[in-house]
């Protein structure tokens, strides 16, 4: 019986894992490689990997767009939940970094899916506003600099299609939003946004605790 969400520990997250995820073996071997970078830690987690796949396959997501790519677990995750004619377009500003996510869409078989845009995400977005793809995508995943999480929000609402989802990684930011003491502009940016979330009537959200949060909205 619970009324409230549970602190996962870490003997309930290893069974977690142990049932949740069916991680092909592709993805594991990513998951490898990025942990041995300084910055692995920005990789979502395997179960998070697996809840977006899932959501892609219940919505019959044809059409990713994502803001935050790194090594590209996120976007493998979502790549092989596709079916064969889902495309993704992926911005990031990183060639070192998108060149590891390359390599792995590649054996994985899913690189003619995958659109990259290098350079800084607020010029993709508004590039592709521009060419006419406004109201064009199914789900748009939003995992960058968290101080422009505003302006990614609402350029990203422009190119989903209406039903659309939205999702924003980190809305938890590792508790920090919850404490009213922390000022940091990465902070007030992610505060911020979970608060214009919940009260934009354009959209019905929920923030699911899965990994460091994972804020969701479905544009009306
Ligand atoms: N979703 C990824 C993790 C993303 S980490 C995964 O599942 O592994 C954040 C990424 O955002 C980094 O790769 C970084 O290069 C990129 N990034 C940060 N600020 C950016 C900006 N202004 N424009 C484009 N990319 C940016
Ligand atoms: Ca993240």
């Amino acid at each position: 019986m619970s009324a409230t969400t549970l602190a996962v520990t870490d003997q309930i997250r290893e069974y977690l894992l142990s049932v949740n995820v069916r991680e092909p073996a592709v993805l594991t071997r990513l998951r490898d490689e990025t942990q041995r970078l300084p910055a692995g830690g920005m990789q979502i987690s395997p179960e998070q990997g697996r809840f977006m796949a899932f959501l892609v396959e219940l919505l019959g997501v044809r059409r990713y767009l994502e803001v935050g790519v790194f090594t590209g677990y996120s976007s493998l995750s979502v790549a092989l939940a596709m079916p064969p004619d889902g495309r993704i377009v992926a911005c990031d500003r990183s060639e070192e970094w998108t060149s590891v996510a390359r390599r792995y869409w590649k054996e994985a078989g899913v690189e003619d899916k995958v659109e990259l845009r290098i350079g800084d995400a607020l010029d993709s977005l508004d590039a592709l506003i521009a060419s006419g793809a406004r109201g064009t995508f199914d789900f748009a995943f939003v995992d960058a600099d968290k101080e422009r999480a505003l302006d990614y929000y609402d350029k990203s609402l422009e190119l989903l299609r209406p039903g659309g989802l939205f999702g924003f990684d980190n809305a938890l930011w590792s508790g920090r939003v919850a404490d009213p003491k922390d000022r940091e502009p990465s902070t007030l940016a992610v505060r911020a946004l979970n608060q214009r979330v919940s009260n934009d009537s354009r959209v019905s959200s929920t923030l699911v605790p899965i990994g460091d949060g994972l804020l969701l909205a479905t544009k009306r």
